[in-house]
């Protein structure tokens, strides 16, 4: 941390600042310029944190502190020494070289629906299947979800096509049914700054996917990975999902610059949902083979094979007799980024 005094601070203020920052532990380094001073707090990451919180912007003679480490070190680039993750999804690759596209609906309805949306899903090539059992619904007078009904049903899909399954947990009281079919557990943006859940995701073990909140900072996303990472799960996927801006045309704006910046910043891998962001069918697409060109690691987006009869979610959810051509363009948009799409089982076996 640097503490930038102002030019007006006499040496007393200068001597408390160096204080405070001795008292935790800290060395103080101080450099004197013409017009002002500058004392650096070197020490490790939570001398950082703490002379963070000290409130030294209040204290008399203290212009400005500037944070000199990053507050995520986990999920940091460095740590990798600047390469990539790749994460191994149930035998599928994200991450890196490697795309995935997963796909489905937004929630399991029936079992007709989710066995005829698994099949599209699968014949279109892409290689995880996603779907909602417990759904994080804006009115509590909406669909909330087939619950563990809804599970059986991924079960089923998962057991006929082979397709690994992602699934939300909003409520740690139903973790132990959702690990019995969820290859990787999805953290919904509302619930991204859940810390007690993102802890137990953590120490769950399984692949987290976690969406950005729906007016989060990169970098509380990056700190809500870092409490899965901190209980010893290194498998975490982050989501841009579309956040709130002053634009009302539309229902979110999707942050396609979070998926170079957040490239720059960590190792983990990016996937994109363009379908949460749009909230309409017709720009599903476009932002889909824009993320992909842009470097995105992967897609995850709503398919129904009938959207208008949808319970949730109708407006957006591509059509599945429609999927698979999407899919393919998709994949070559992935391909001018440089990245390889993983296959569906069925083609992995082949
Ligand atoms: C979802 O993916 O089903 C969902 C509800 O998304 P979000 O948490 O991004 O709104
Ligand atoms: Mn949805």
């Amino acid at each position: 941390m640097m503490i930038v005094m102002k030019t007006t601070a006499t040496e007393e203020d200068v001597a408390a600042v160096i204080d405070r920052i001795e008292a935790i532990g800290a060395r103080a380094d101080v450099s004197r310029g013409e017009e002002v001073t500058l004392i650096g707090a070197i020490g490790d990451r939570e001398h950082e944190a703490h002379v963070a919180d000290m409130g030294l912007e209040g204290e008399p003679g203290v212009d400005h502190v500037v944070p000199i480490l990053k507050p995520y070190k986990l999920a940091s680039l460095e740590r990798r020494r600047g390469e990539p993750s790749v994460l191994d999804l149930a035998g599928v690759p994200i991450g890196g070289r490697h795309f995935a596209l997963i796909a489905g609906p937004c929630t399991v309805e029936s079992r007709d629906q989710t066995l005829a949306t698994a099949e599209a899903v699968k014949a279109a090539g892409a290689p995880l299947l996603r779907g909602g059992a417990y759904k994080p619904r804006t009115s509590p007078y909406s669909f909330q979800g087939l619950g563990e009904e809804g599970l059986r049903l991924l079960a089923e899909a998962k057991e006929r096509t082979g397709l690994p399954v992602v699934t939300e947990l909003m409520d740690v009281r139903d973790l132990e049914p959702v690990l019995e079919v969820a290859d990787v557990i999805q953290i919904g943006a509302r619930n991204m700054q859940n810390y007690t859940l993102l802890t137990e995701i953590g120490r769950a073990g399984r692949p987290v996917l976690i969406k950005r909140g729906l007016s989060s900072t990169l970098e509380e996303l990056l700190m809500a990975a870092e409490y899965v990472l901190k209980e010893g799960n290194e498998d975490v996927l982050l989501c841009e999902r579309g956040i709130r801006t002053f634009e009302t045309a539309y229902r979110f704006t999707l942050d396609l610059m979070a998926i170079p910046v957040l490239k720059q910043l960590t190792h983990l891998p990016v996937v994109v949902d363009p379908s949460h962001a749009a909230g309409r069918r017709d720009l599903v697409e476009p932002l889909s083979l824009a993320a992909a060109a842009a470097g995105a690691d992967g897609i995850i987006v709503e398919v129904h094979p009938e959207p208008e009869a949808a319970i949730c979610d109708a407006a957006q959810q591509l059509r599945a007799s429609e999927f698979a051509g999407y899919a393919d363009r998709v994949r070559a948009a992935a391909a001018l980024a440089g990245k390889t799409a993983a296959a569906s089982p069925e083609a992995r076996a082949a």
